[in-house]
């Protein structure tokens, strides 16, 4: 008998379960509204102009070689990818009191970070200190701080499904009754599913509310740039943080603003009270990493440390990801005007006013069910879509499923 007769299999991960769904799906009008990937109207994945021009003078550098990067990672690209989080004029930056741990993603980001806090945060290995997730959010938040021991994940309400909006008074009520030091992550920008985030003013509430109940504000900013085309308006939240003088965690992923989904390339930048207590902090962060990844991979890193320290090569990419985020906001308002005009039943100005990848159309489960199995469009159960995935060609025919759907 085998010694793995016991294990049991796992459930798929949804979204690439849905993937692999719909690569299989015959049909000619298929359209894939499921995984978080930026397409071109042609349905496309895109290579940014910028990364490609990047890519070939990494290709052609003789300098460059294969050798182990620090365990930290590149510092070029550590400080860089920090400095456009936090700001050219940054006060952490300026007092030299943030370090960062280059990552395998966004993901290794949150990973490294988590486990920092599982064994240094609130009392050593507490396992016990709360844990507090947006209701809906992102699934793998859950999870990756279930793998690093944390036993007490909690939800805050976050979205209110009757008004399609920020539930930003059950969002207070629960920071409010949440014990001390409990742990918060926030997404940056650009909400996932829901797509959408506190205003400044209300960022403004819930950080007096953190400051007051010394609650962590751990980021998870991976869409900056897709929120609203600007890489500073979508740092706001982490920079109006940093200026009332948290301490915090923000994790960054390259993959979508980068497009480098499969590089890997992510930062965690830690921001602390003076330069002392944030060197302590990253010995730590390399003693985990030691034992997580040893050392990161170096392509992606390169690819945005090259980029973000070129004054001409920053301008080609911001401009790129005003791109993809133009063409997201094309995609709402086409798609807005299409379920307006057809009359379909229900409000839809949500659409247009969620913001970066994705929308949280409010289709429920047995409505996604039917735009799965009758129309060939594949969505999360959650009634997400990502906008990219729309273009078009492909518009008409998903805005009349919808209706179908929420007719039929
Ligand atoms: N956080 C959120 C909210 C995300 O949507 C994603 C990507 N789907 C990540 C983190 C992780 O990104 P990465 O692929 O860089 O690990």
């Amino acid at each position: 008998a085998s010694i793995f007769t016991a294990v049991p299999r796992a459930p798929p991960v949804a979204v690439f379960k849905l993937t692999a769904d719909f690569r299989e799906d015959g049909d000619a009008r298929k359209v894939n509204l499921g995984v978080g990937a930026y397409r071109t109207d042609e349905g496309q994945p895109w290579v940014l102009p910028v990364v490609k021009k990047v890519e070939q003078m990494i290709a052609n550098d003789n300098s460059l070689n294969h050798e182990y990067l620090p365990i930290l990672g590149l510092p070029e690209f550590r400080a860089n990818a920090s400095r456009i989080a936090l700001g050219d004029d940054s006060p952490a930056i300026k007092e030299n009191r943030i370090g960062s741990v280059q990552s395998l993603g966004g993901t290794g980001a949150l990973r490294i970070g988590a486990e920092f806090l599982r064994r240094w945060y609130n009392g050593n290995n507490n396992t016990a200190t709360p844990v507090y997730i947006s209701a809906p959010s992102w699934e793998n938040h859950n999870s990756v701080f279930v793998d690093a021991g944390f036993k007490d994940i909690r939800t805050y309400h976050y979205w209110d499904a009757a008004k399609r909006g920020l539930d930003l008074q059950g969002l207070l009520d629960d920071m409010e009754k949440a014990p001390e030091f409990s742990i918060f992550i926030l997404h940056a920008c650009a909400h996932n599913p829901t797509g959408t985030d506190p205003t400044p003013d209300q960022w403004k509430q819930i950080a007096a509310v953190m400051k007051r109940r010394f609650l962590f504000p751990f980021f998870d900013s991976a869409y900056q740039g897709f929120a609203s085309g600007s890489l500073d308006k979508d740092a706001w939240a982490v920079r109006y943080f940093v200026s009332e003088g948290f301490e915090l965690f923000c994790a960054q992923s390259f993959s979508k603003n980068f497009g480098l989904y499969n590089e890997r390339v992510g930062n965690l930048t830690v921001v602390g009270k003076d330069a002392d207590n944030v060197q302590r902090v990253l010995s730590q962060m390399e003693k985990i990493v030691r034992t997580t990844w040893s050392n990161p991979p170096s392509q992606g890193a390169r690819i945005v440390a090259t980029t973000l320290t070129s004054p001409q090569l920053f301008a080609e990419w911001k401009d790129n990801v005003k791109t993809m985020a133009d063409r997201v906001l094309l995609m709402r308002s086409e798609l807005r005007s299409r379920l307006e005009s057809l009359g379909t039943p229900g409000t839809w100005n949500h659409i247009t006013e969620q913001i970066g990848m994705f929308s949280f159309t409010g289709l429920n489960p047995k409505q996604v069910e039917y735009m799965i199995k009758e129309k060939h469009i594949y969505l999360m159960a959650s009634g997400r879509i990502n906008m990219c995935g729309l273009t078009t060609k492909n518009l008409d025919y998903v805005a009349k499923s919808i209706h179908e759907a929420v007719t039929k």
